[in-house]
C-alpha cells in the first residue's frame, strides 16, 4: 500500500492510498469545524491499469476534477451539500465518459433506461427515479422528487410525466446514443452469441456516478446516478435509486454513494448497513466500508464500491474491483483523483 500525506487549511490530513481504496485519517481543524468537503466516484469496474490510453486518463481526471470544483464551488459560497452533490453530478451526467445521463450504457434492447436518487442527511429527505428515458440531468428529476412532491420515488412515464411539472430539461432520445457505447453494446452482443461471458465482461458492465458532500452547516448529502449495468433486461432498475442500497445520507452516520453490480448492492443494503456500523457499532467509517465491501460484498460474490464521508469530514473510498474513477476535495486543498487499484494521484 503507498501512502500519501495532503495537506489542508484545517490541519494535516494523512490519506493512504491501495488497492482497497483511500482513507482519511483526521479531517477536523483546530476548532472543531469540519472541512469542507465533495467526494464523487464515476464507476467501480475493470479499469486494470494501462486500460485507457494516457489522454483517456487524462479526460477521465479532468472531468472528476470539474466535478470536484462544481461541487467545492457550490459549498464555497455558502451552498448546501444537497446542491453540491447535485452540481458534481450534473458535470458526471453531461460527459459521455461515465455511465450516467449522456454516457449511459444501453440495455439489452438497445436503449437507454437511467436511474438515479439524493438523500439529504439533515433531514432524511430523499427522491429516487427509476426507467427514464428523455430527461437530461436525472439528479435534477430526483432532486425535484425530494424537494417538490410528497413521495420518495416515480418510476418510468409518471417520472417523466413528474419532470414534466417541474419543467425539467428534457432531451430527444438519440441524445444518450454515444458511439461508443453503442460499439460497446454491438460487441458484447456479438460476444454473447458466442458466449464468451467473461468476469471482465461483467465487471464492464459498470459504471456509475456518485457524489456525497459536507457543508459549512455540517449537513451531509448523497446523490448516484446511472445507465444501469449494460445489457440490462427491460424495466430492471438497479440499486441506485434504492435508498440505502446505492445511496444514503444521515447526519448522525455518514453519507455514501455506490456502484457495482446493483443486485448485490440491494442485496446487502450496503449503502445503509456502512452508515448502520458507524451508527450503531460506533465504527470510524474506513472500518465500517471495508467490513461491508471487503468481508460482506466479497463473499456474496459482489463487486463495486463506495464513497463515504463522515459528518467530521472524516471519508473513505473502498472497492473490491479492479479500479474505481474517483476524486476527493477538501478544504482549501486541490482536487486529488484516481483510477486505478494502486491510488496513484
Ligand atoms: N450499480 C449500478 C446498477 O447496478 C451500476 C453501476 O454502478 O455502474 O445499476
Amino acid at each position: 500500500m503507498v501512502a500519501g500525506i495532503k495537506r489542508c487549511v484545517t490541519g494535516i490530513l494523512v490519506v493512504a492510498f491501495g488497492l482497497i481504496g483511500i482513507e482519511s485519517a483526521a479531517a477536523q481543524s483546530s476548532d472543531n469545524v469540519p472541512p469542507l468537503t465533495v467526494l464523487v466516484h464515476g464507476g467501480a469496474g475493470a479499469m486494470e491499469e494501462g486500460r485507457y490510453t494516457p489522454e483517456e486518463e487524462r479526460a477521465f481526471k479532468a472531468a472528476l476534477v470539474a466535478a470536484l470544483d462544481a461541487g467545492y464551488a457550490v459549498l464555497e459560497t455558502g451552498g448546501s451539500a444537497v446542491e453540491a452533490v447535485e452540481a458534481a453530478i450534473i458535470i458526471l451526467e453531461d460527459s459521455p465518459l461515465f455511465n450516467a445521463g449522456r454516457g449511459a450504457v444501453f440495455t439489452r434492447d438497445g436503449d437507454n433506461e437511467l436511474d438515479a436518487s439524493i438523500m439529504d442527511g439533515a433531514t432524511l429527505n430523499t427522491g429516487a427515479i427509476a426507467g427514464v428515458t428523455r430527461v437530461k440531468n436525472p439528479v435534477k428529476l430526483a432532486r425535484a422528487v425530494m424537494e417538490k412532491s410528497e413521495h420518495v420515488m416515480f418510476i418510468g412515464d409518471g417520472a417523466e410525466k413528474f419532470a414534466k411539472t417541474q419543467e425539467l430539461e428534457f432531451v430527444p432520445r438519440k441524445y444518450f446514443k454515444t458511439e461508443h457505447r453503442w460499439q460497446q453494446f454491438k460487441d458484447r452482443l456479438a460476444a454473447e452469441k458466442k458466449s464468451k461471458q467473461t468476469q471482465r465482461a461483467r465487471e464492464e458492465k459498470y459504471g456509475t456516478v456518485g457524489a456525497v458532500a459536507l457543508d459549512a452547516e455540517g449537513n451531509l448529502a448523497a446523490a448516484t446516478s446511472t445507465g444501469g449495468m449494460m445489457m440490462k433486461r427491460y424495466g430492471r432498475v438497479g440499486d441506485v435509486p434504492i435508498i440505502g442500497a446505492g445511496t444514503y445520507a444521515d447526519n448522525a452516520s455518514c453519507a455514501v454513494s455506490s456502484t457495482g453490480w446493483g443486485e448485490y448492492f440491494i442485496r446487502l443494503t450496503v449503502a445503509r448497513d456502512i452508515c448502520a456500523q458507524v451508527e450503531y457499532a460506533g465504527k470510524d467509517v474506513a472500518a465500517a466500508a471495508r467490513d461491508v465491501i471487503h468481508n460482506r460484498l466479497q463473499s456474496a460474490g459482489g463487486n463495486g464500491g463506495v464513497i463515504v464521508l463522515g459528518p467530521d469530514g472524516t471519508f473513505t473510498m473502498q472497492f473490491n474491483s479492479k479500479g474505481m474513477f474517483r476524486g476527493v476535495k477538501q478544504a482549501d486543498s486541490s482536487a486529488e483523483v484516481a483510477i486505478y487499484g494502486d491510488g496513484a494521484m
